[in-house]
């Protein structure tokens, strides 16, 4: 292969092939020191952590003769947070994911106008990391409250999937296009606002159990009407004849509010992780890598139409770091690119904002030199 390559006249003796040439020639030199670096943690895919129970062969490992550049990507791909948002660690502690890295190591660093200073610890955000699983919470709830306090009353509808349908939803294309059918038909049927957010598993068992959660702005339906909106949810979200020949149909629970206490209270449960252990089902946490699960559709431009009330408020900070303000001077914040150790950061005595923030204290100027003046 290489012989046909080197075309060039003998001037040009050594042939000049590109990086790009010399991965798609498998065997060959660059893919050798590919398969040097990486082959190790390759091979530590298919090992779980925690009870050393071998995994079912990663798509990775079993396509051998793969281009191994494609092969290096798509490895970066599958586990790019597990890896990038980590540090090496080989502390028995719950942070550690797989290849011994450890969640949470990293910070960002961020200052308003006035050089006021504060720095975000970055989480994984997987759910089923029980290091920044709360945390995680914390700052999706900041997150959604600057959109959900725009909707007023707030509805919240939960649909569950018959389980002879379950096992077709365990891919997160067919979540995804579920969920857009479901955003779709609220639209559709007259609603501005609409949020929502599929759970993997319910609170009692660890059996797959995908059921979509549904927050926006509806009000109160007669026996009638919420009747035939259930009936025409149903009709768009699973085709009949499949309902017919399993004898099942969706369930729907509609519920709606004007009590900010309560809103916060379902912000707060549509938003918590489900998926906590990713031994429940390996294979699906693989395919979720990537997955965009709390999904906003409508307009999202009105002022805040409910305020947080009680021991809600300490989310009000929050609010403010997720619109990018500081939370003290309220002016917009600028960050770093590049994060910086958390260990290094720590020795600067930051004042926790709780969801992991924290404010630094200002870089005090030097001191002014004294000069002694002789006339
Ligand atoms: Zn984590």
């Amino acid at each position: 292969m290489l012989a046909t390559l080197n075309w060039r006249p003998s001037l040009f003796h050594q042939p000049q092939t590109s990086v790009k040439w010399r991965f798609a020639l498998s065997g060959c030199r660059g893919a050798d020191s590919l398969r040097l670096r990486w082959g190790n943690r390759l091979r530590q895919l298919t090992y779980t952590l925690g009870g050393g129970e071998p995994l079912p062969p990663p798509t990775i490992t079993e396509t051998p003769s793969d281009n191994p550049a494609k092969l290096y990507l798509k490895f970066l791909r599958l586990h790019y947070l597990d890896y990038e948002a980590t540090s090496p660690s080989t502390l028995g502690v719950p942070g550690v994911q797989l290849f011994g890295r450890m969640c949470s190591c990293l910070a960002l660093l961020g200052e308003d106008e006035d050089g006021n200073r504060i720095t975000k610890r970055i989480p994984c955000g997987r759910e089923w990391c029980e290091l920044c699983r709360d945390i995680a919470h914390k700052r999706r709830i900041a997150r959604v409250l600057t959109r959900l306090m725009q909707v007023y009353p707030m509805a919240y509808d939960v649909i569950t999937f018959p389980l002879q349908v379950r096992p077709l939803l365990r891919n997160p294309r067919a979540l995804a296009l579920v969920g857009r059918k479901a955003r779709r038909f609220y639209r559709r049927h007259g609603h501005r606002k609409v949020y929502t957010r599929w759970h993997f598993f319910g609170d009692k068992s660890n059996i797959y159990n995908p059921h979509l959660n549904v927050l926006y702005d509806g009000g109160g339906l007669s026996a009638d009407e919420l009747a035939a909106f259930k009936d025409a949810l149903r009709r768009a979200l699973l085709p009949r004849s499949i309902s017919k020949r399993i004898g099942k149909d969706l369930v729907i629970h509609h519920q709606y509010t004007r009590n900010p206490k309560k809103m916060v209270h379902w912000i707060n449960y549509t938003t918590r992780a489900t998926f906590l252990d990713r031994n429940w089902d390996e294979r699906l946490a693989q395919a979720l890598h990537g997955f965009h699960n709390g999904c906003f559709a409508g307009t999202w431009n009105d002022p805040p139409r409910w305020r947080l009330a009680g021991t809600d408020k300490k989310y009000n900070p929050l609010v403010k770091l997720a619109q990018n303000l500081h939370p003290v001077s309220g002016k917009p914040l600028t960050w770093t690119r590049k994060p910086v150790p958390w260990a290094l950061l720590l020795m600067e005595d930051p004042a926790p904002l709780g969801g992991w923030w924290y404010l630094l204290p200002l870089i005090r100027p030097p001191p002014e030199l004294k000069t002694e003046r002789r006339f």
